[in-house]
């Protein structure tokens, strides 16, 4: 049993893992870091669930209608506690009142991401901002069909992959299922993640005690790093000098599959579809204010009819498609680029600090570097 031949074949959703009947499949690290599903040939029993539930060799879900909206939260303490406009954290919200359940990527121990339940607000808190990494699965289809079978209304939230591999484990659609797929540039993996906080806390000499990849610390700035330290002291850098945001943004650090992503195009699997408003400010200025704006995408009735009954907690402009759609992962995949496999090369043999040297140069730019300790 093979499930895929070229590693830019599989995307590391783990529906695979989830539907085995006979838990053969288990989820191995390669060397850059990235999860890839592996069979026990002695448990397998040959029935071909796992070709046939991979997200990538069938069709995905598409879009019956779609709008497109820029969305504030009213409270500017919300937003500013979000990653982007505080959309995604309200819609969380409402189908907690609605007695339940949420998905989404949460940090756990030391910065390791993964997919939690949050059956409450609190738990819900776990689940704001970004996390550039790719989270991992888990048993987490099997655990959200099980609350959808006992009744339960269920928000999940993940990529394109993750909420396709999720659609395609599920096998059907459930009326109180909303699937909130997240734009997605691509996804580094957690063990480059792992050595970048290494680094800063051999820099900053102590533990680091939190992360947030939208601290909004810096003026006019969305996207910016913010790390804590144990010592009190705390990294905090726009994202254009950040090295780990460097060598996502350059796409040196994506997973292979995100080079020929199946999901980065207008054709949202997602009942809505949630992102960063980039360019926002060529047609609407007056909305912008470079305090986090999302970017909401409704693509059938009931992700309309949700966006619907939450639109007082909000400020909302219903924006032309062109303009939400002009950005790049609304398109097409990032290409790969060709030093991309020299970085990882470098990585794998010299190590992070490395590729710090050699990747995340900005020659006229460095004199600007912001700290604050
Ligand atoms: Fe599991 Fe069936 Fe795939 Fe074998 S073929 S790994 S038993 S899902």
């Amino acid at each position: 049993m093979e499930l895929f031949v070229r590693q830019s074949e599989c995307c590391g959703c783990e529906a695979c893992k989830n539907i085995c009947p006979v838990n053969a499949i288990q989820m191995k690290n390669d060397a850059k870091g990235f999860a890839y599903p592996e069979i026990d040939e002695d448990k397998c029993i040959s029935c071909g669930a796992c070709q046939r539930v991979c997200p990538l060799k069938g069709e995905a879900q598409k879009p019956s209608a779609q709008k497109t909206y820029a969305v504030k939260h009213k409270n500017s303490g919300e937003r500013k506690s979000c990653s982007s406009g505080g959309a995604f954290i309200e819609m969380a919200r409402h189908i907690i009142k609605k007695g339940g359940v949420v998905y989404g990527a949460a940090y756990g121990e030391n910065f390791q991401v993964s997919h939690i339940r949050a059956a409450d607000k609190a738990e819900l808190e776990r689940l704001k901002t970004s996390k550039y990494l790719q989270s991992r699965i888990g048993d987490v289809y099997s655990q959200v069909k099980a609350d959808l079978n006992s009744g339960l209304p269920v928000l999940f939230s993940g990529t394109g992959c993750q909420v396709q591999g999720l659609r395609s484990f599920l096998g059907k659609d459930y009326p109180q299922l909303y699937c909130v797929d997240i734009v997605c540039h691509g996804v580094p993996s957690q063990k480059l993640f792992d050595d970048y906080i290494k680094y800063l806390e051999e820099k900053y000499k102590s533990k680091a005690v939190s992360v947030n990849f939208r601290g909004k610390q810096v003026k006019n700035v969305v996207q910016d790093m913010l790390v804590t330290f144990e010592n009190g002291k705390s990294y905090s850098c726009a994202a254009t000098f950040d090295s780990y945001y460097m060598f996502f943004i350059k796409n040196f650090s994506l997973r292979e599959s995100c080079y020929e992503c199946h999901f980065s195009n207008s054709e949202r699997c997602g009942d809505i579809s949630l992102a960063d408003f980039w360019k926002l400010e060529k047609q609407f200025p007056e909305f912008q204010d470079f305090k986090g704006v999302s970017l909401v995408i409704t693509n059938n009735d009931k992700g309309e009819k949700l966006f619907g009954e939450l639109k007082d907690k909000y400020e909302i402009i219903e924006t032309p498609k062109e303009l939400a759609f002009a950005q790049h992962p609304l398109r097409k995949p990032f290409a790969k680029p060709q030093k991309s496999d020299l970085f990882w090369n470098t990585y794998l043999t010299q190590g992070y600090k490395a590729c710090v040297k050699k990747y995340n140069s900005f020659p006229k730019l460095k004199n600007f570097i912001r700290k604050h300790f």
